[in-house]
């Protein structure tokens, strides 16, 4: 007896229903099965942790209900890949597998090459749909960004408004965290998943938020409200990185045809950094996607070997739990560990401070760092912690003061109390380095360190100098600026057409407080706010 032939949609990072190619031409062919996949491999990653999995599954609910709206439904399974595939190939003709390309870890790669395997063999085509501005395969950088402008400008997938499914199908159920191996659901103050949800973030950004965005994104008080908060809504897809650019122009030119006066000139700043911001993300996954390596490679090879052999077990569980005995560094990864979000400048200082004072190589310290970000996007993730530890070779190297970033983002100390309430009657001026307090101070407020909170972990100056030191002594060789010229070629921004600098000599800290920047290369100053 001849099987059913199915369309076979492959839901990965695209977990939505609008400006969806694969589902709008599945849904063209013939009887279509929408199906996500729970792999419990890639689960059992130390990556992934439970924040993920439940915003997956909201947004897998939503996805569910609109598919059952337009006579479809989601299908479930939990199993390995392409292992899935080849039990439905025993059952049904899969006519077409569709699915949309994914930039993604060593791991993700290497299935995606056996489920291309697998579908060589059973004749079955795979279709892959790009859904950002990541090229593959890219030739070379220059024209990068015409073709990420040419693709957000296209125009938006239409949306299927009627399913045919199969008749008879096991469309399965959604697995617990629990038969992942994932911990129970903790309290937390995290991001819901979801299409409308996404779209609702993204229209209260455009309309009202974004106006105090590029005043607003640095400090951790701040950055919650005035940032997007877009980053899990595109890592896992709700939204597509062309919606977020389209509803951002249409915003802009509302602005522009607003009568003069009646808009704050600040908004037209801010929405520009914001498109910036949208460019990068692609640029960033880019770099993976060109060189899959940097997951667990220095990007320049020349750093290899310069913080391997040294990792403090004890420094980095300090710095996990929150008790450096630096008031920011706590405050940001206490924050973090509850909100699984934290703004851009406070995920370099943490990642800065790891891999610079505490000398942590940069591999378990992003490990660490994705499994508390409910966004984490491996192409933007793995390239960021390289460039915060100075193992790309092309990029300005940040080593921040963490006591001055307190003066800086956090002057009242609002969010430094809210996180680590031991220091909650400590006084503002000693809240940058609450070891100064003298000790009578320190009795009177009831926080004495050493005994309430720690005392510093590693001193300021002598990190800073000794990591200043050792990037330094690489970074002036010959060997690492042939290499840094090849990082360029391979993944230098285009934006700045100079060609590399040659390094200088150390800058020479002007005052104490000056400690906290060592410009060295860049190759692009768009990739530093
Ligand atoms: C060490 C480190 C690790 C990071 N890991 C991730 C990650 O796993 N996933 C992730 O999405 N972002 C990551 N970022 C980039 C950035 O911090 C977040 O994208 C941003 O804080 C998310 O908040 P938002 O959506 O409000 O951003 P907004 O400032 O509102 O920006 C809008 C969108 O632009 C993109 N974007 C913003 N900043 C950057 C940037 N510097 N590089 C690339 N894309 C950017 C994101 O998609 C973001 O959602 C990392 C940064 C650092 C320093």
């Amino acid at each position: 007896m001849a099987r059913d032939a199915i369309q076979l949609v492959w839901l990965k990072r695209d977990l939505r229903l609008s400006d969806h190619l694969p589902i709008w031409e599945a849904s063209q062919s013939g009887a279509t099965v929408v199906m996500f996949v729970f792999e419990p491999k890639l689960w059992a990653m130390p990556e992934l942790d439970r924040p993920h999995f439940d915003f997956i599954v909201q947004s897998l609910e939503e996805l569910s209900a609109k598919l059952l709206a337009i006579g479809g439904r989601l299908a479930i399974r939990v199993g390995e890949l392409p292992d899935v595939f080849v039990e439905l190939a025993s059952k049904y003709d899969i006519a077409g597998l569709y699915s949309h390309e994914e930039t993604g870890n060593r791991f993700t790669y290497d299935r995606d090459r056996a489920v291309a395997r697998w579908a060589r063999h059973s004749g079955v085509t795979w279709k892959q749909y790009t859904q950002n501005g990541v090229v593959r395969p890219l030739k070379g950088r220059d024209g990068w960004a015409a073709i990420w402008h040419k693709r957000m400008t296209a125009p938006i997938a239409p949306s299927s408004n009627r399913m045919v499914i199969p008749t008879e199908f096991d469309w399965g159920v959604m697995p617990t965290g629990q038969e992942l191996g994932l911990s129970s659901q903790q309290k937390l103050r995290v991001q819901t998943g979801g299409e409308s949800r996404a779209k609702e973030v993204l229209g209260s950004f455009l309309s009202v938020r974004s106006v105090n965005y590029r005043r607003g994104m640095s400090s951790p008080v701040t950055a919650p409200d005035d940032c997007s908060r877009l980053s899990p809504y595109l890592a896992w897809g709700c939204l597509s990185m062309k919606s977020a650019y389209q509803g951002l122009m249409a915003r802009e030119k509302e602005l522009r045809e607003a009568p003069v006066g009646s808009i704050d000139s600040r908004w037209f700043g801010s929405l520009k950094s914001f498109s910036s911001r949208l460019a990068w993300h692609c640029h960033f996954m880019q770099k993976l996607e060109d060189e899959p390596a940097l997951e667990f490679e220095n990007i320049s090879r020349v750093y290899d070997g310069l913080r391997e052999n040294e990792f403090n077990q004890e420094r980095f569980e300090a710095w996990k739990s929150g008790n450096t005995g630096y008031p920011m560094i706590d405050a940001c990864m206490r924050a973090l560990a509850q909100n699984r979000w934290i703004n851009f400048r406070m995920r370099a200082l943490l990642m800065s401070f790891a891999s610079n004072h505490l000398w942590l190589h940069w591999r378990p310290t992003a490990v660490h760092l994705a499994k508390y970000f409910l966004d984490f996007e491996p192409g933007i993730h793995f390239s960021q912690c390289q460039m915060q530890s100075g193992t790309t070779g092309i990029n300005t190297i940040r080593i921040y003061s963490p006591a001055k970033q307190v003066s800086d983002q956090d002057p009242t100390g609002e969010f430094i109390r809210r996180y680590v309430p031991e220091l909650e009657q400590v006084p503002n001026e000693y809240l940058p380095e609450p070891h100064r307090m003298p000790m009578h101070v320190q009795s009177q407020v009831g926080c004495v360190v050493g005994r309430d909170y720690p005392f510093p972990i590693v001193d300021h100056r002598t990190a800073y100098r000794m990591a200043q030191e050792r990037i330094f002594a690489i970074r002036q060789t010959e060997a690492a600026i042939d290499e840094s010229k090849r990082v360029y070629q391979k993944h230098g921004s285009r934006k700045k057409r100079d060609p590399l600098p040659k390094p200088k000599s150390i800058p020479k800290p002007k005052e104490k407080s000056d400690l906290r920047q060592l410009f060295l290369f860049d190759d692009s100053h768009e990739e530093n706010p």
